[in-house]
């Protein structure tokens, strides 16, 4: 427990709501994407502007308190809450300014995907961002972000210009390529250890308002011979073809035949990334598998955008992981094909295991210029498991893991951080990178004030005494 004349104290300087447990809207406010991590914060600071969260970080440093930093609250790994010690909320942060001439967005550290599109949008422009509308630009950014448009225009931090940092000793810096240009190589790939982010500057590109995309489906028995086709198709593809495909549980929407409602099947996502009447002749060599629902068609990109919104409801609980592998022969699609349904029909019917096309515009930024490791991989497989009862943790958690150790032979070893569950630091950036992020640690954060990420532990150790 924090003295409350602690607390008092720090609202006389805080614009923003503290909250303490047991106060009206503390439970609401506490609760993150993935219910296995069920926290109880001693202190949420809502911050409703940088001096706020500099405020905050300031307290947790006197008062030895332990930080977490939630911008969309989608950290599978629940990295966004924590028990006892202070939860600080970017969710009042919600600047968003967009300069259509100079193709510029900049967005606060607590505006979420949809409300980003939505603004882009308005003057045709767009980010690549996530593909479900409620997850914050804040962890995303700071993690990579692959969205859809990632296969022509790179990662999310790849499109960034410029942000805003609250360090661990409460300053407010800016960083760009010109200035703390070390700071800002950390936050593209290397999270939240280096600082808060209270402010993204984007680059923007023209994109819509209607693009060619959607999802089709296909019997799970065409798995096998749809996967090979796409996996020939898609390596020879132009990168403003995006696409995935996901063995899932059909829903029992109209639009899907009786026979396939609720049975595992094959779907496969596609947009593509430009003018759609350009689209038409690329994306029909998938069209052509004949699937059993063919929705791909032109349709707002916000649209797109929010299509798996449904499928990602909040308060689940939930164990994801995301592999890289270096092409997908046939040996991978077969044990991919053995185990995905397996994992699809354990925890119906959000489970699901998805597998992504990346590299493309991801590849085009050198490995060099970025915290952002592994731009060399050619897919990523994301097994998703989503359930409601705690007794069933083991034996699901357990069913993901032995389908990620199956699809070994063919995956890198090492993860996207941003969709992993456990510590992957070390395999997601090599030695070498690592030594360069601990060396950045060292400097922007050496006490590991920031230590509810991917943590990159400054030479001193994870829990280094923190200075007042
Ligand atoms: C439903 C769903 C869909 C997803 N879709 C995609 C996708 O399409 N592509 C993709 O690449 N990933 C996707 N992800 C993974 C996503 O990138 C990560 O979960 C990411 O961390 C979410 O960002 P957030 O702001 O919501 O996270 P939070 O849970 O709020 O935070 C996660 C981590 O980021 C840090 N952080 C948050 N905000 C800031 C900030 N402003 N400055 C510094 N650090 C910060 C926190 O300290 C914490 O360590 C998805 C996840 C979910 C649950």
């Amino acid at each position: 427990m924090i003295e409350s004349t602690r607390v008092q104290a720090l609202q006389g300087s805080f614009a923003g709501e503290l909250l303490l447990p047991g106060e009206s809207g503390y439970d609401e406010c506490r609760k993150v994407f993935n219910a296995m991590h069920d926290r109880r914060p001693a202190l949420i600071a809502r911050c409703a502007s940088s001096a706020d969260v500099a405020a905050a970080v300031n307290f947790a440093r006197q008062n030895g308190l332990v930080v977490a930093v939630r911008c969309g609250g989608h950290s599978v790994a629940g990295l966004s809450t924590c028990d006892d010690g202070i939860l600080i909320d970017l969710g009042g942060l919600k600047k968003m300014e967009v300069d259509p001439t100079a193709r510029t967005a900049r967005a606060g550290g607590g505006v979420l995907w949809g409300e980003f599109d939505a603004a882009t949008q308005l003057h045709g422009l767009h980010t690549p961002g996530g593909r479900v509308t409620t997850t914050g630009i804040g962890g995303f950014t700071t993690g990579g972000g692959y969205g859809w448009t990632s296969s022509k225009y790179g990662l999310t931090c790849d499109n960034l210009i410029s942000a805003e940092v609250v360090l661990a000793d409460g300053r407010v810096v800016s960083c760009s390529e010109k200035l703390n240009d070390d700071l800002f190589w950390g936050i593209r790939g290397g999270g939240s250890n280096f600082g808060i982010v209270t402010e993204f500057e984007y680059r923007l590109h023209p994109l819509g308002p209607l693009v060619l995309a959607g999802l089709a489906l296909w019997p799970i028995e065409r798995a096998g011979d749809v996967l090979r086709a796409w996996r020939d198709y898609v390596d020879g593809a132009p990168d403003e073809l995006s696409t995935a495909c996901v063995i899932l549980t059909a829903p029992p929407e109209p639009f899907v035949p009786d026979h396939l409602k609720g049975q595992v099947a094959l779907g496969m996502a596609v947009m593509y990334v430009g003018n759609p009447e350009d689209g038409k002749a690329i994306v029909q060599p998938l069209k052509d598998l004949r699937p059993a629902v063919d929705l791909i068609q032109p349709m707002p990109y916000t649209v797109f955008q929010s299509l798996l919104d449904p499928m990602a409801p909040k308060g689940y609980r939930s164990y994801w992981r995301g592999e890289y592998c270096k092409g997908f022969p046939d040996g991978a699609i077969d044990t991919f094909i053995q185990h995905a349904p397996q994992l699809t029909a354990a925890a119906p019917p959000l489970s699901q295991t998805i597998i992504f096309r990346v590299g493309q515009g991801v590849a085009a930024t050198a490995d060099s210029a970025t915290a952002f490791s592994h731009r060399d991989a050619d897919y990523l497989f994301h097994p998703i498991s989503m359930w409601q009862q705690a007794t069933d943790d083991a034996r699901l958690i357990a069913i993901n893991r032995a389908f990620c150790d199956a699809m070994r032979p063919y995956s890198t070893g090492s993860a996207y951080l941003n969709f992993s569950p456990e510590d992957r630091v070390r395999d997601a950036y090599g030695a070498a990178k690592h030594a360069r992020l601990v060396a950045l640690k060292d400097r922007y954060d050496p006490h590991n004030l920031f230590k509810l990420n991917q943590n990159i532990e400054p030479a001193g150790g994870p829990s280094a005494r923190l200075p007042a």
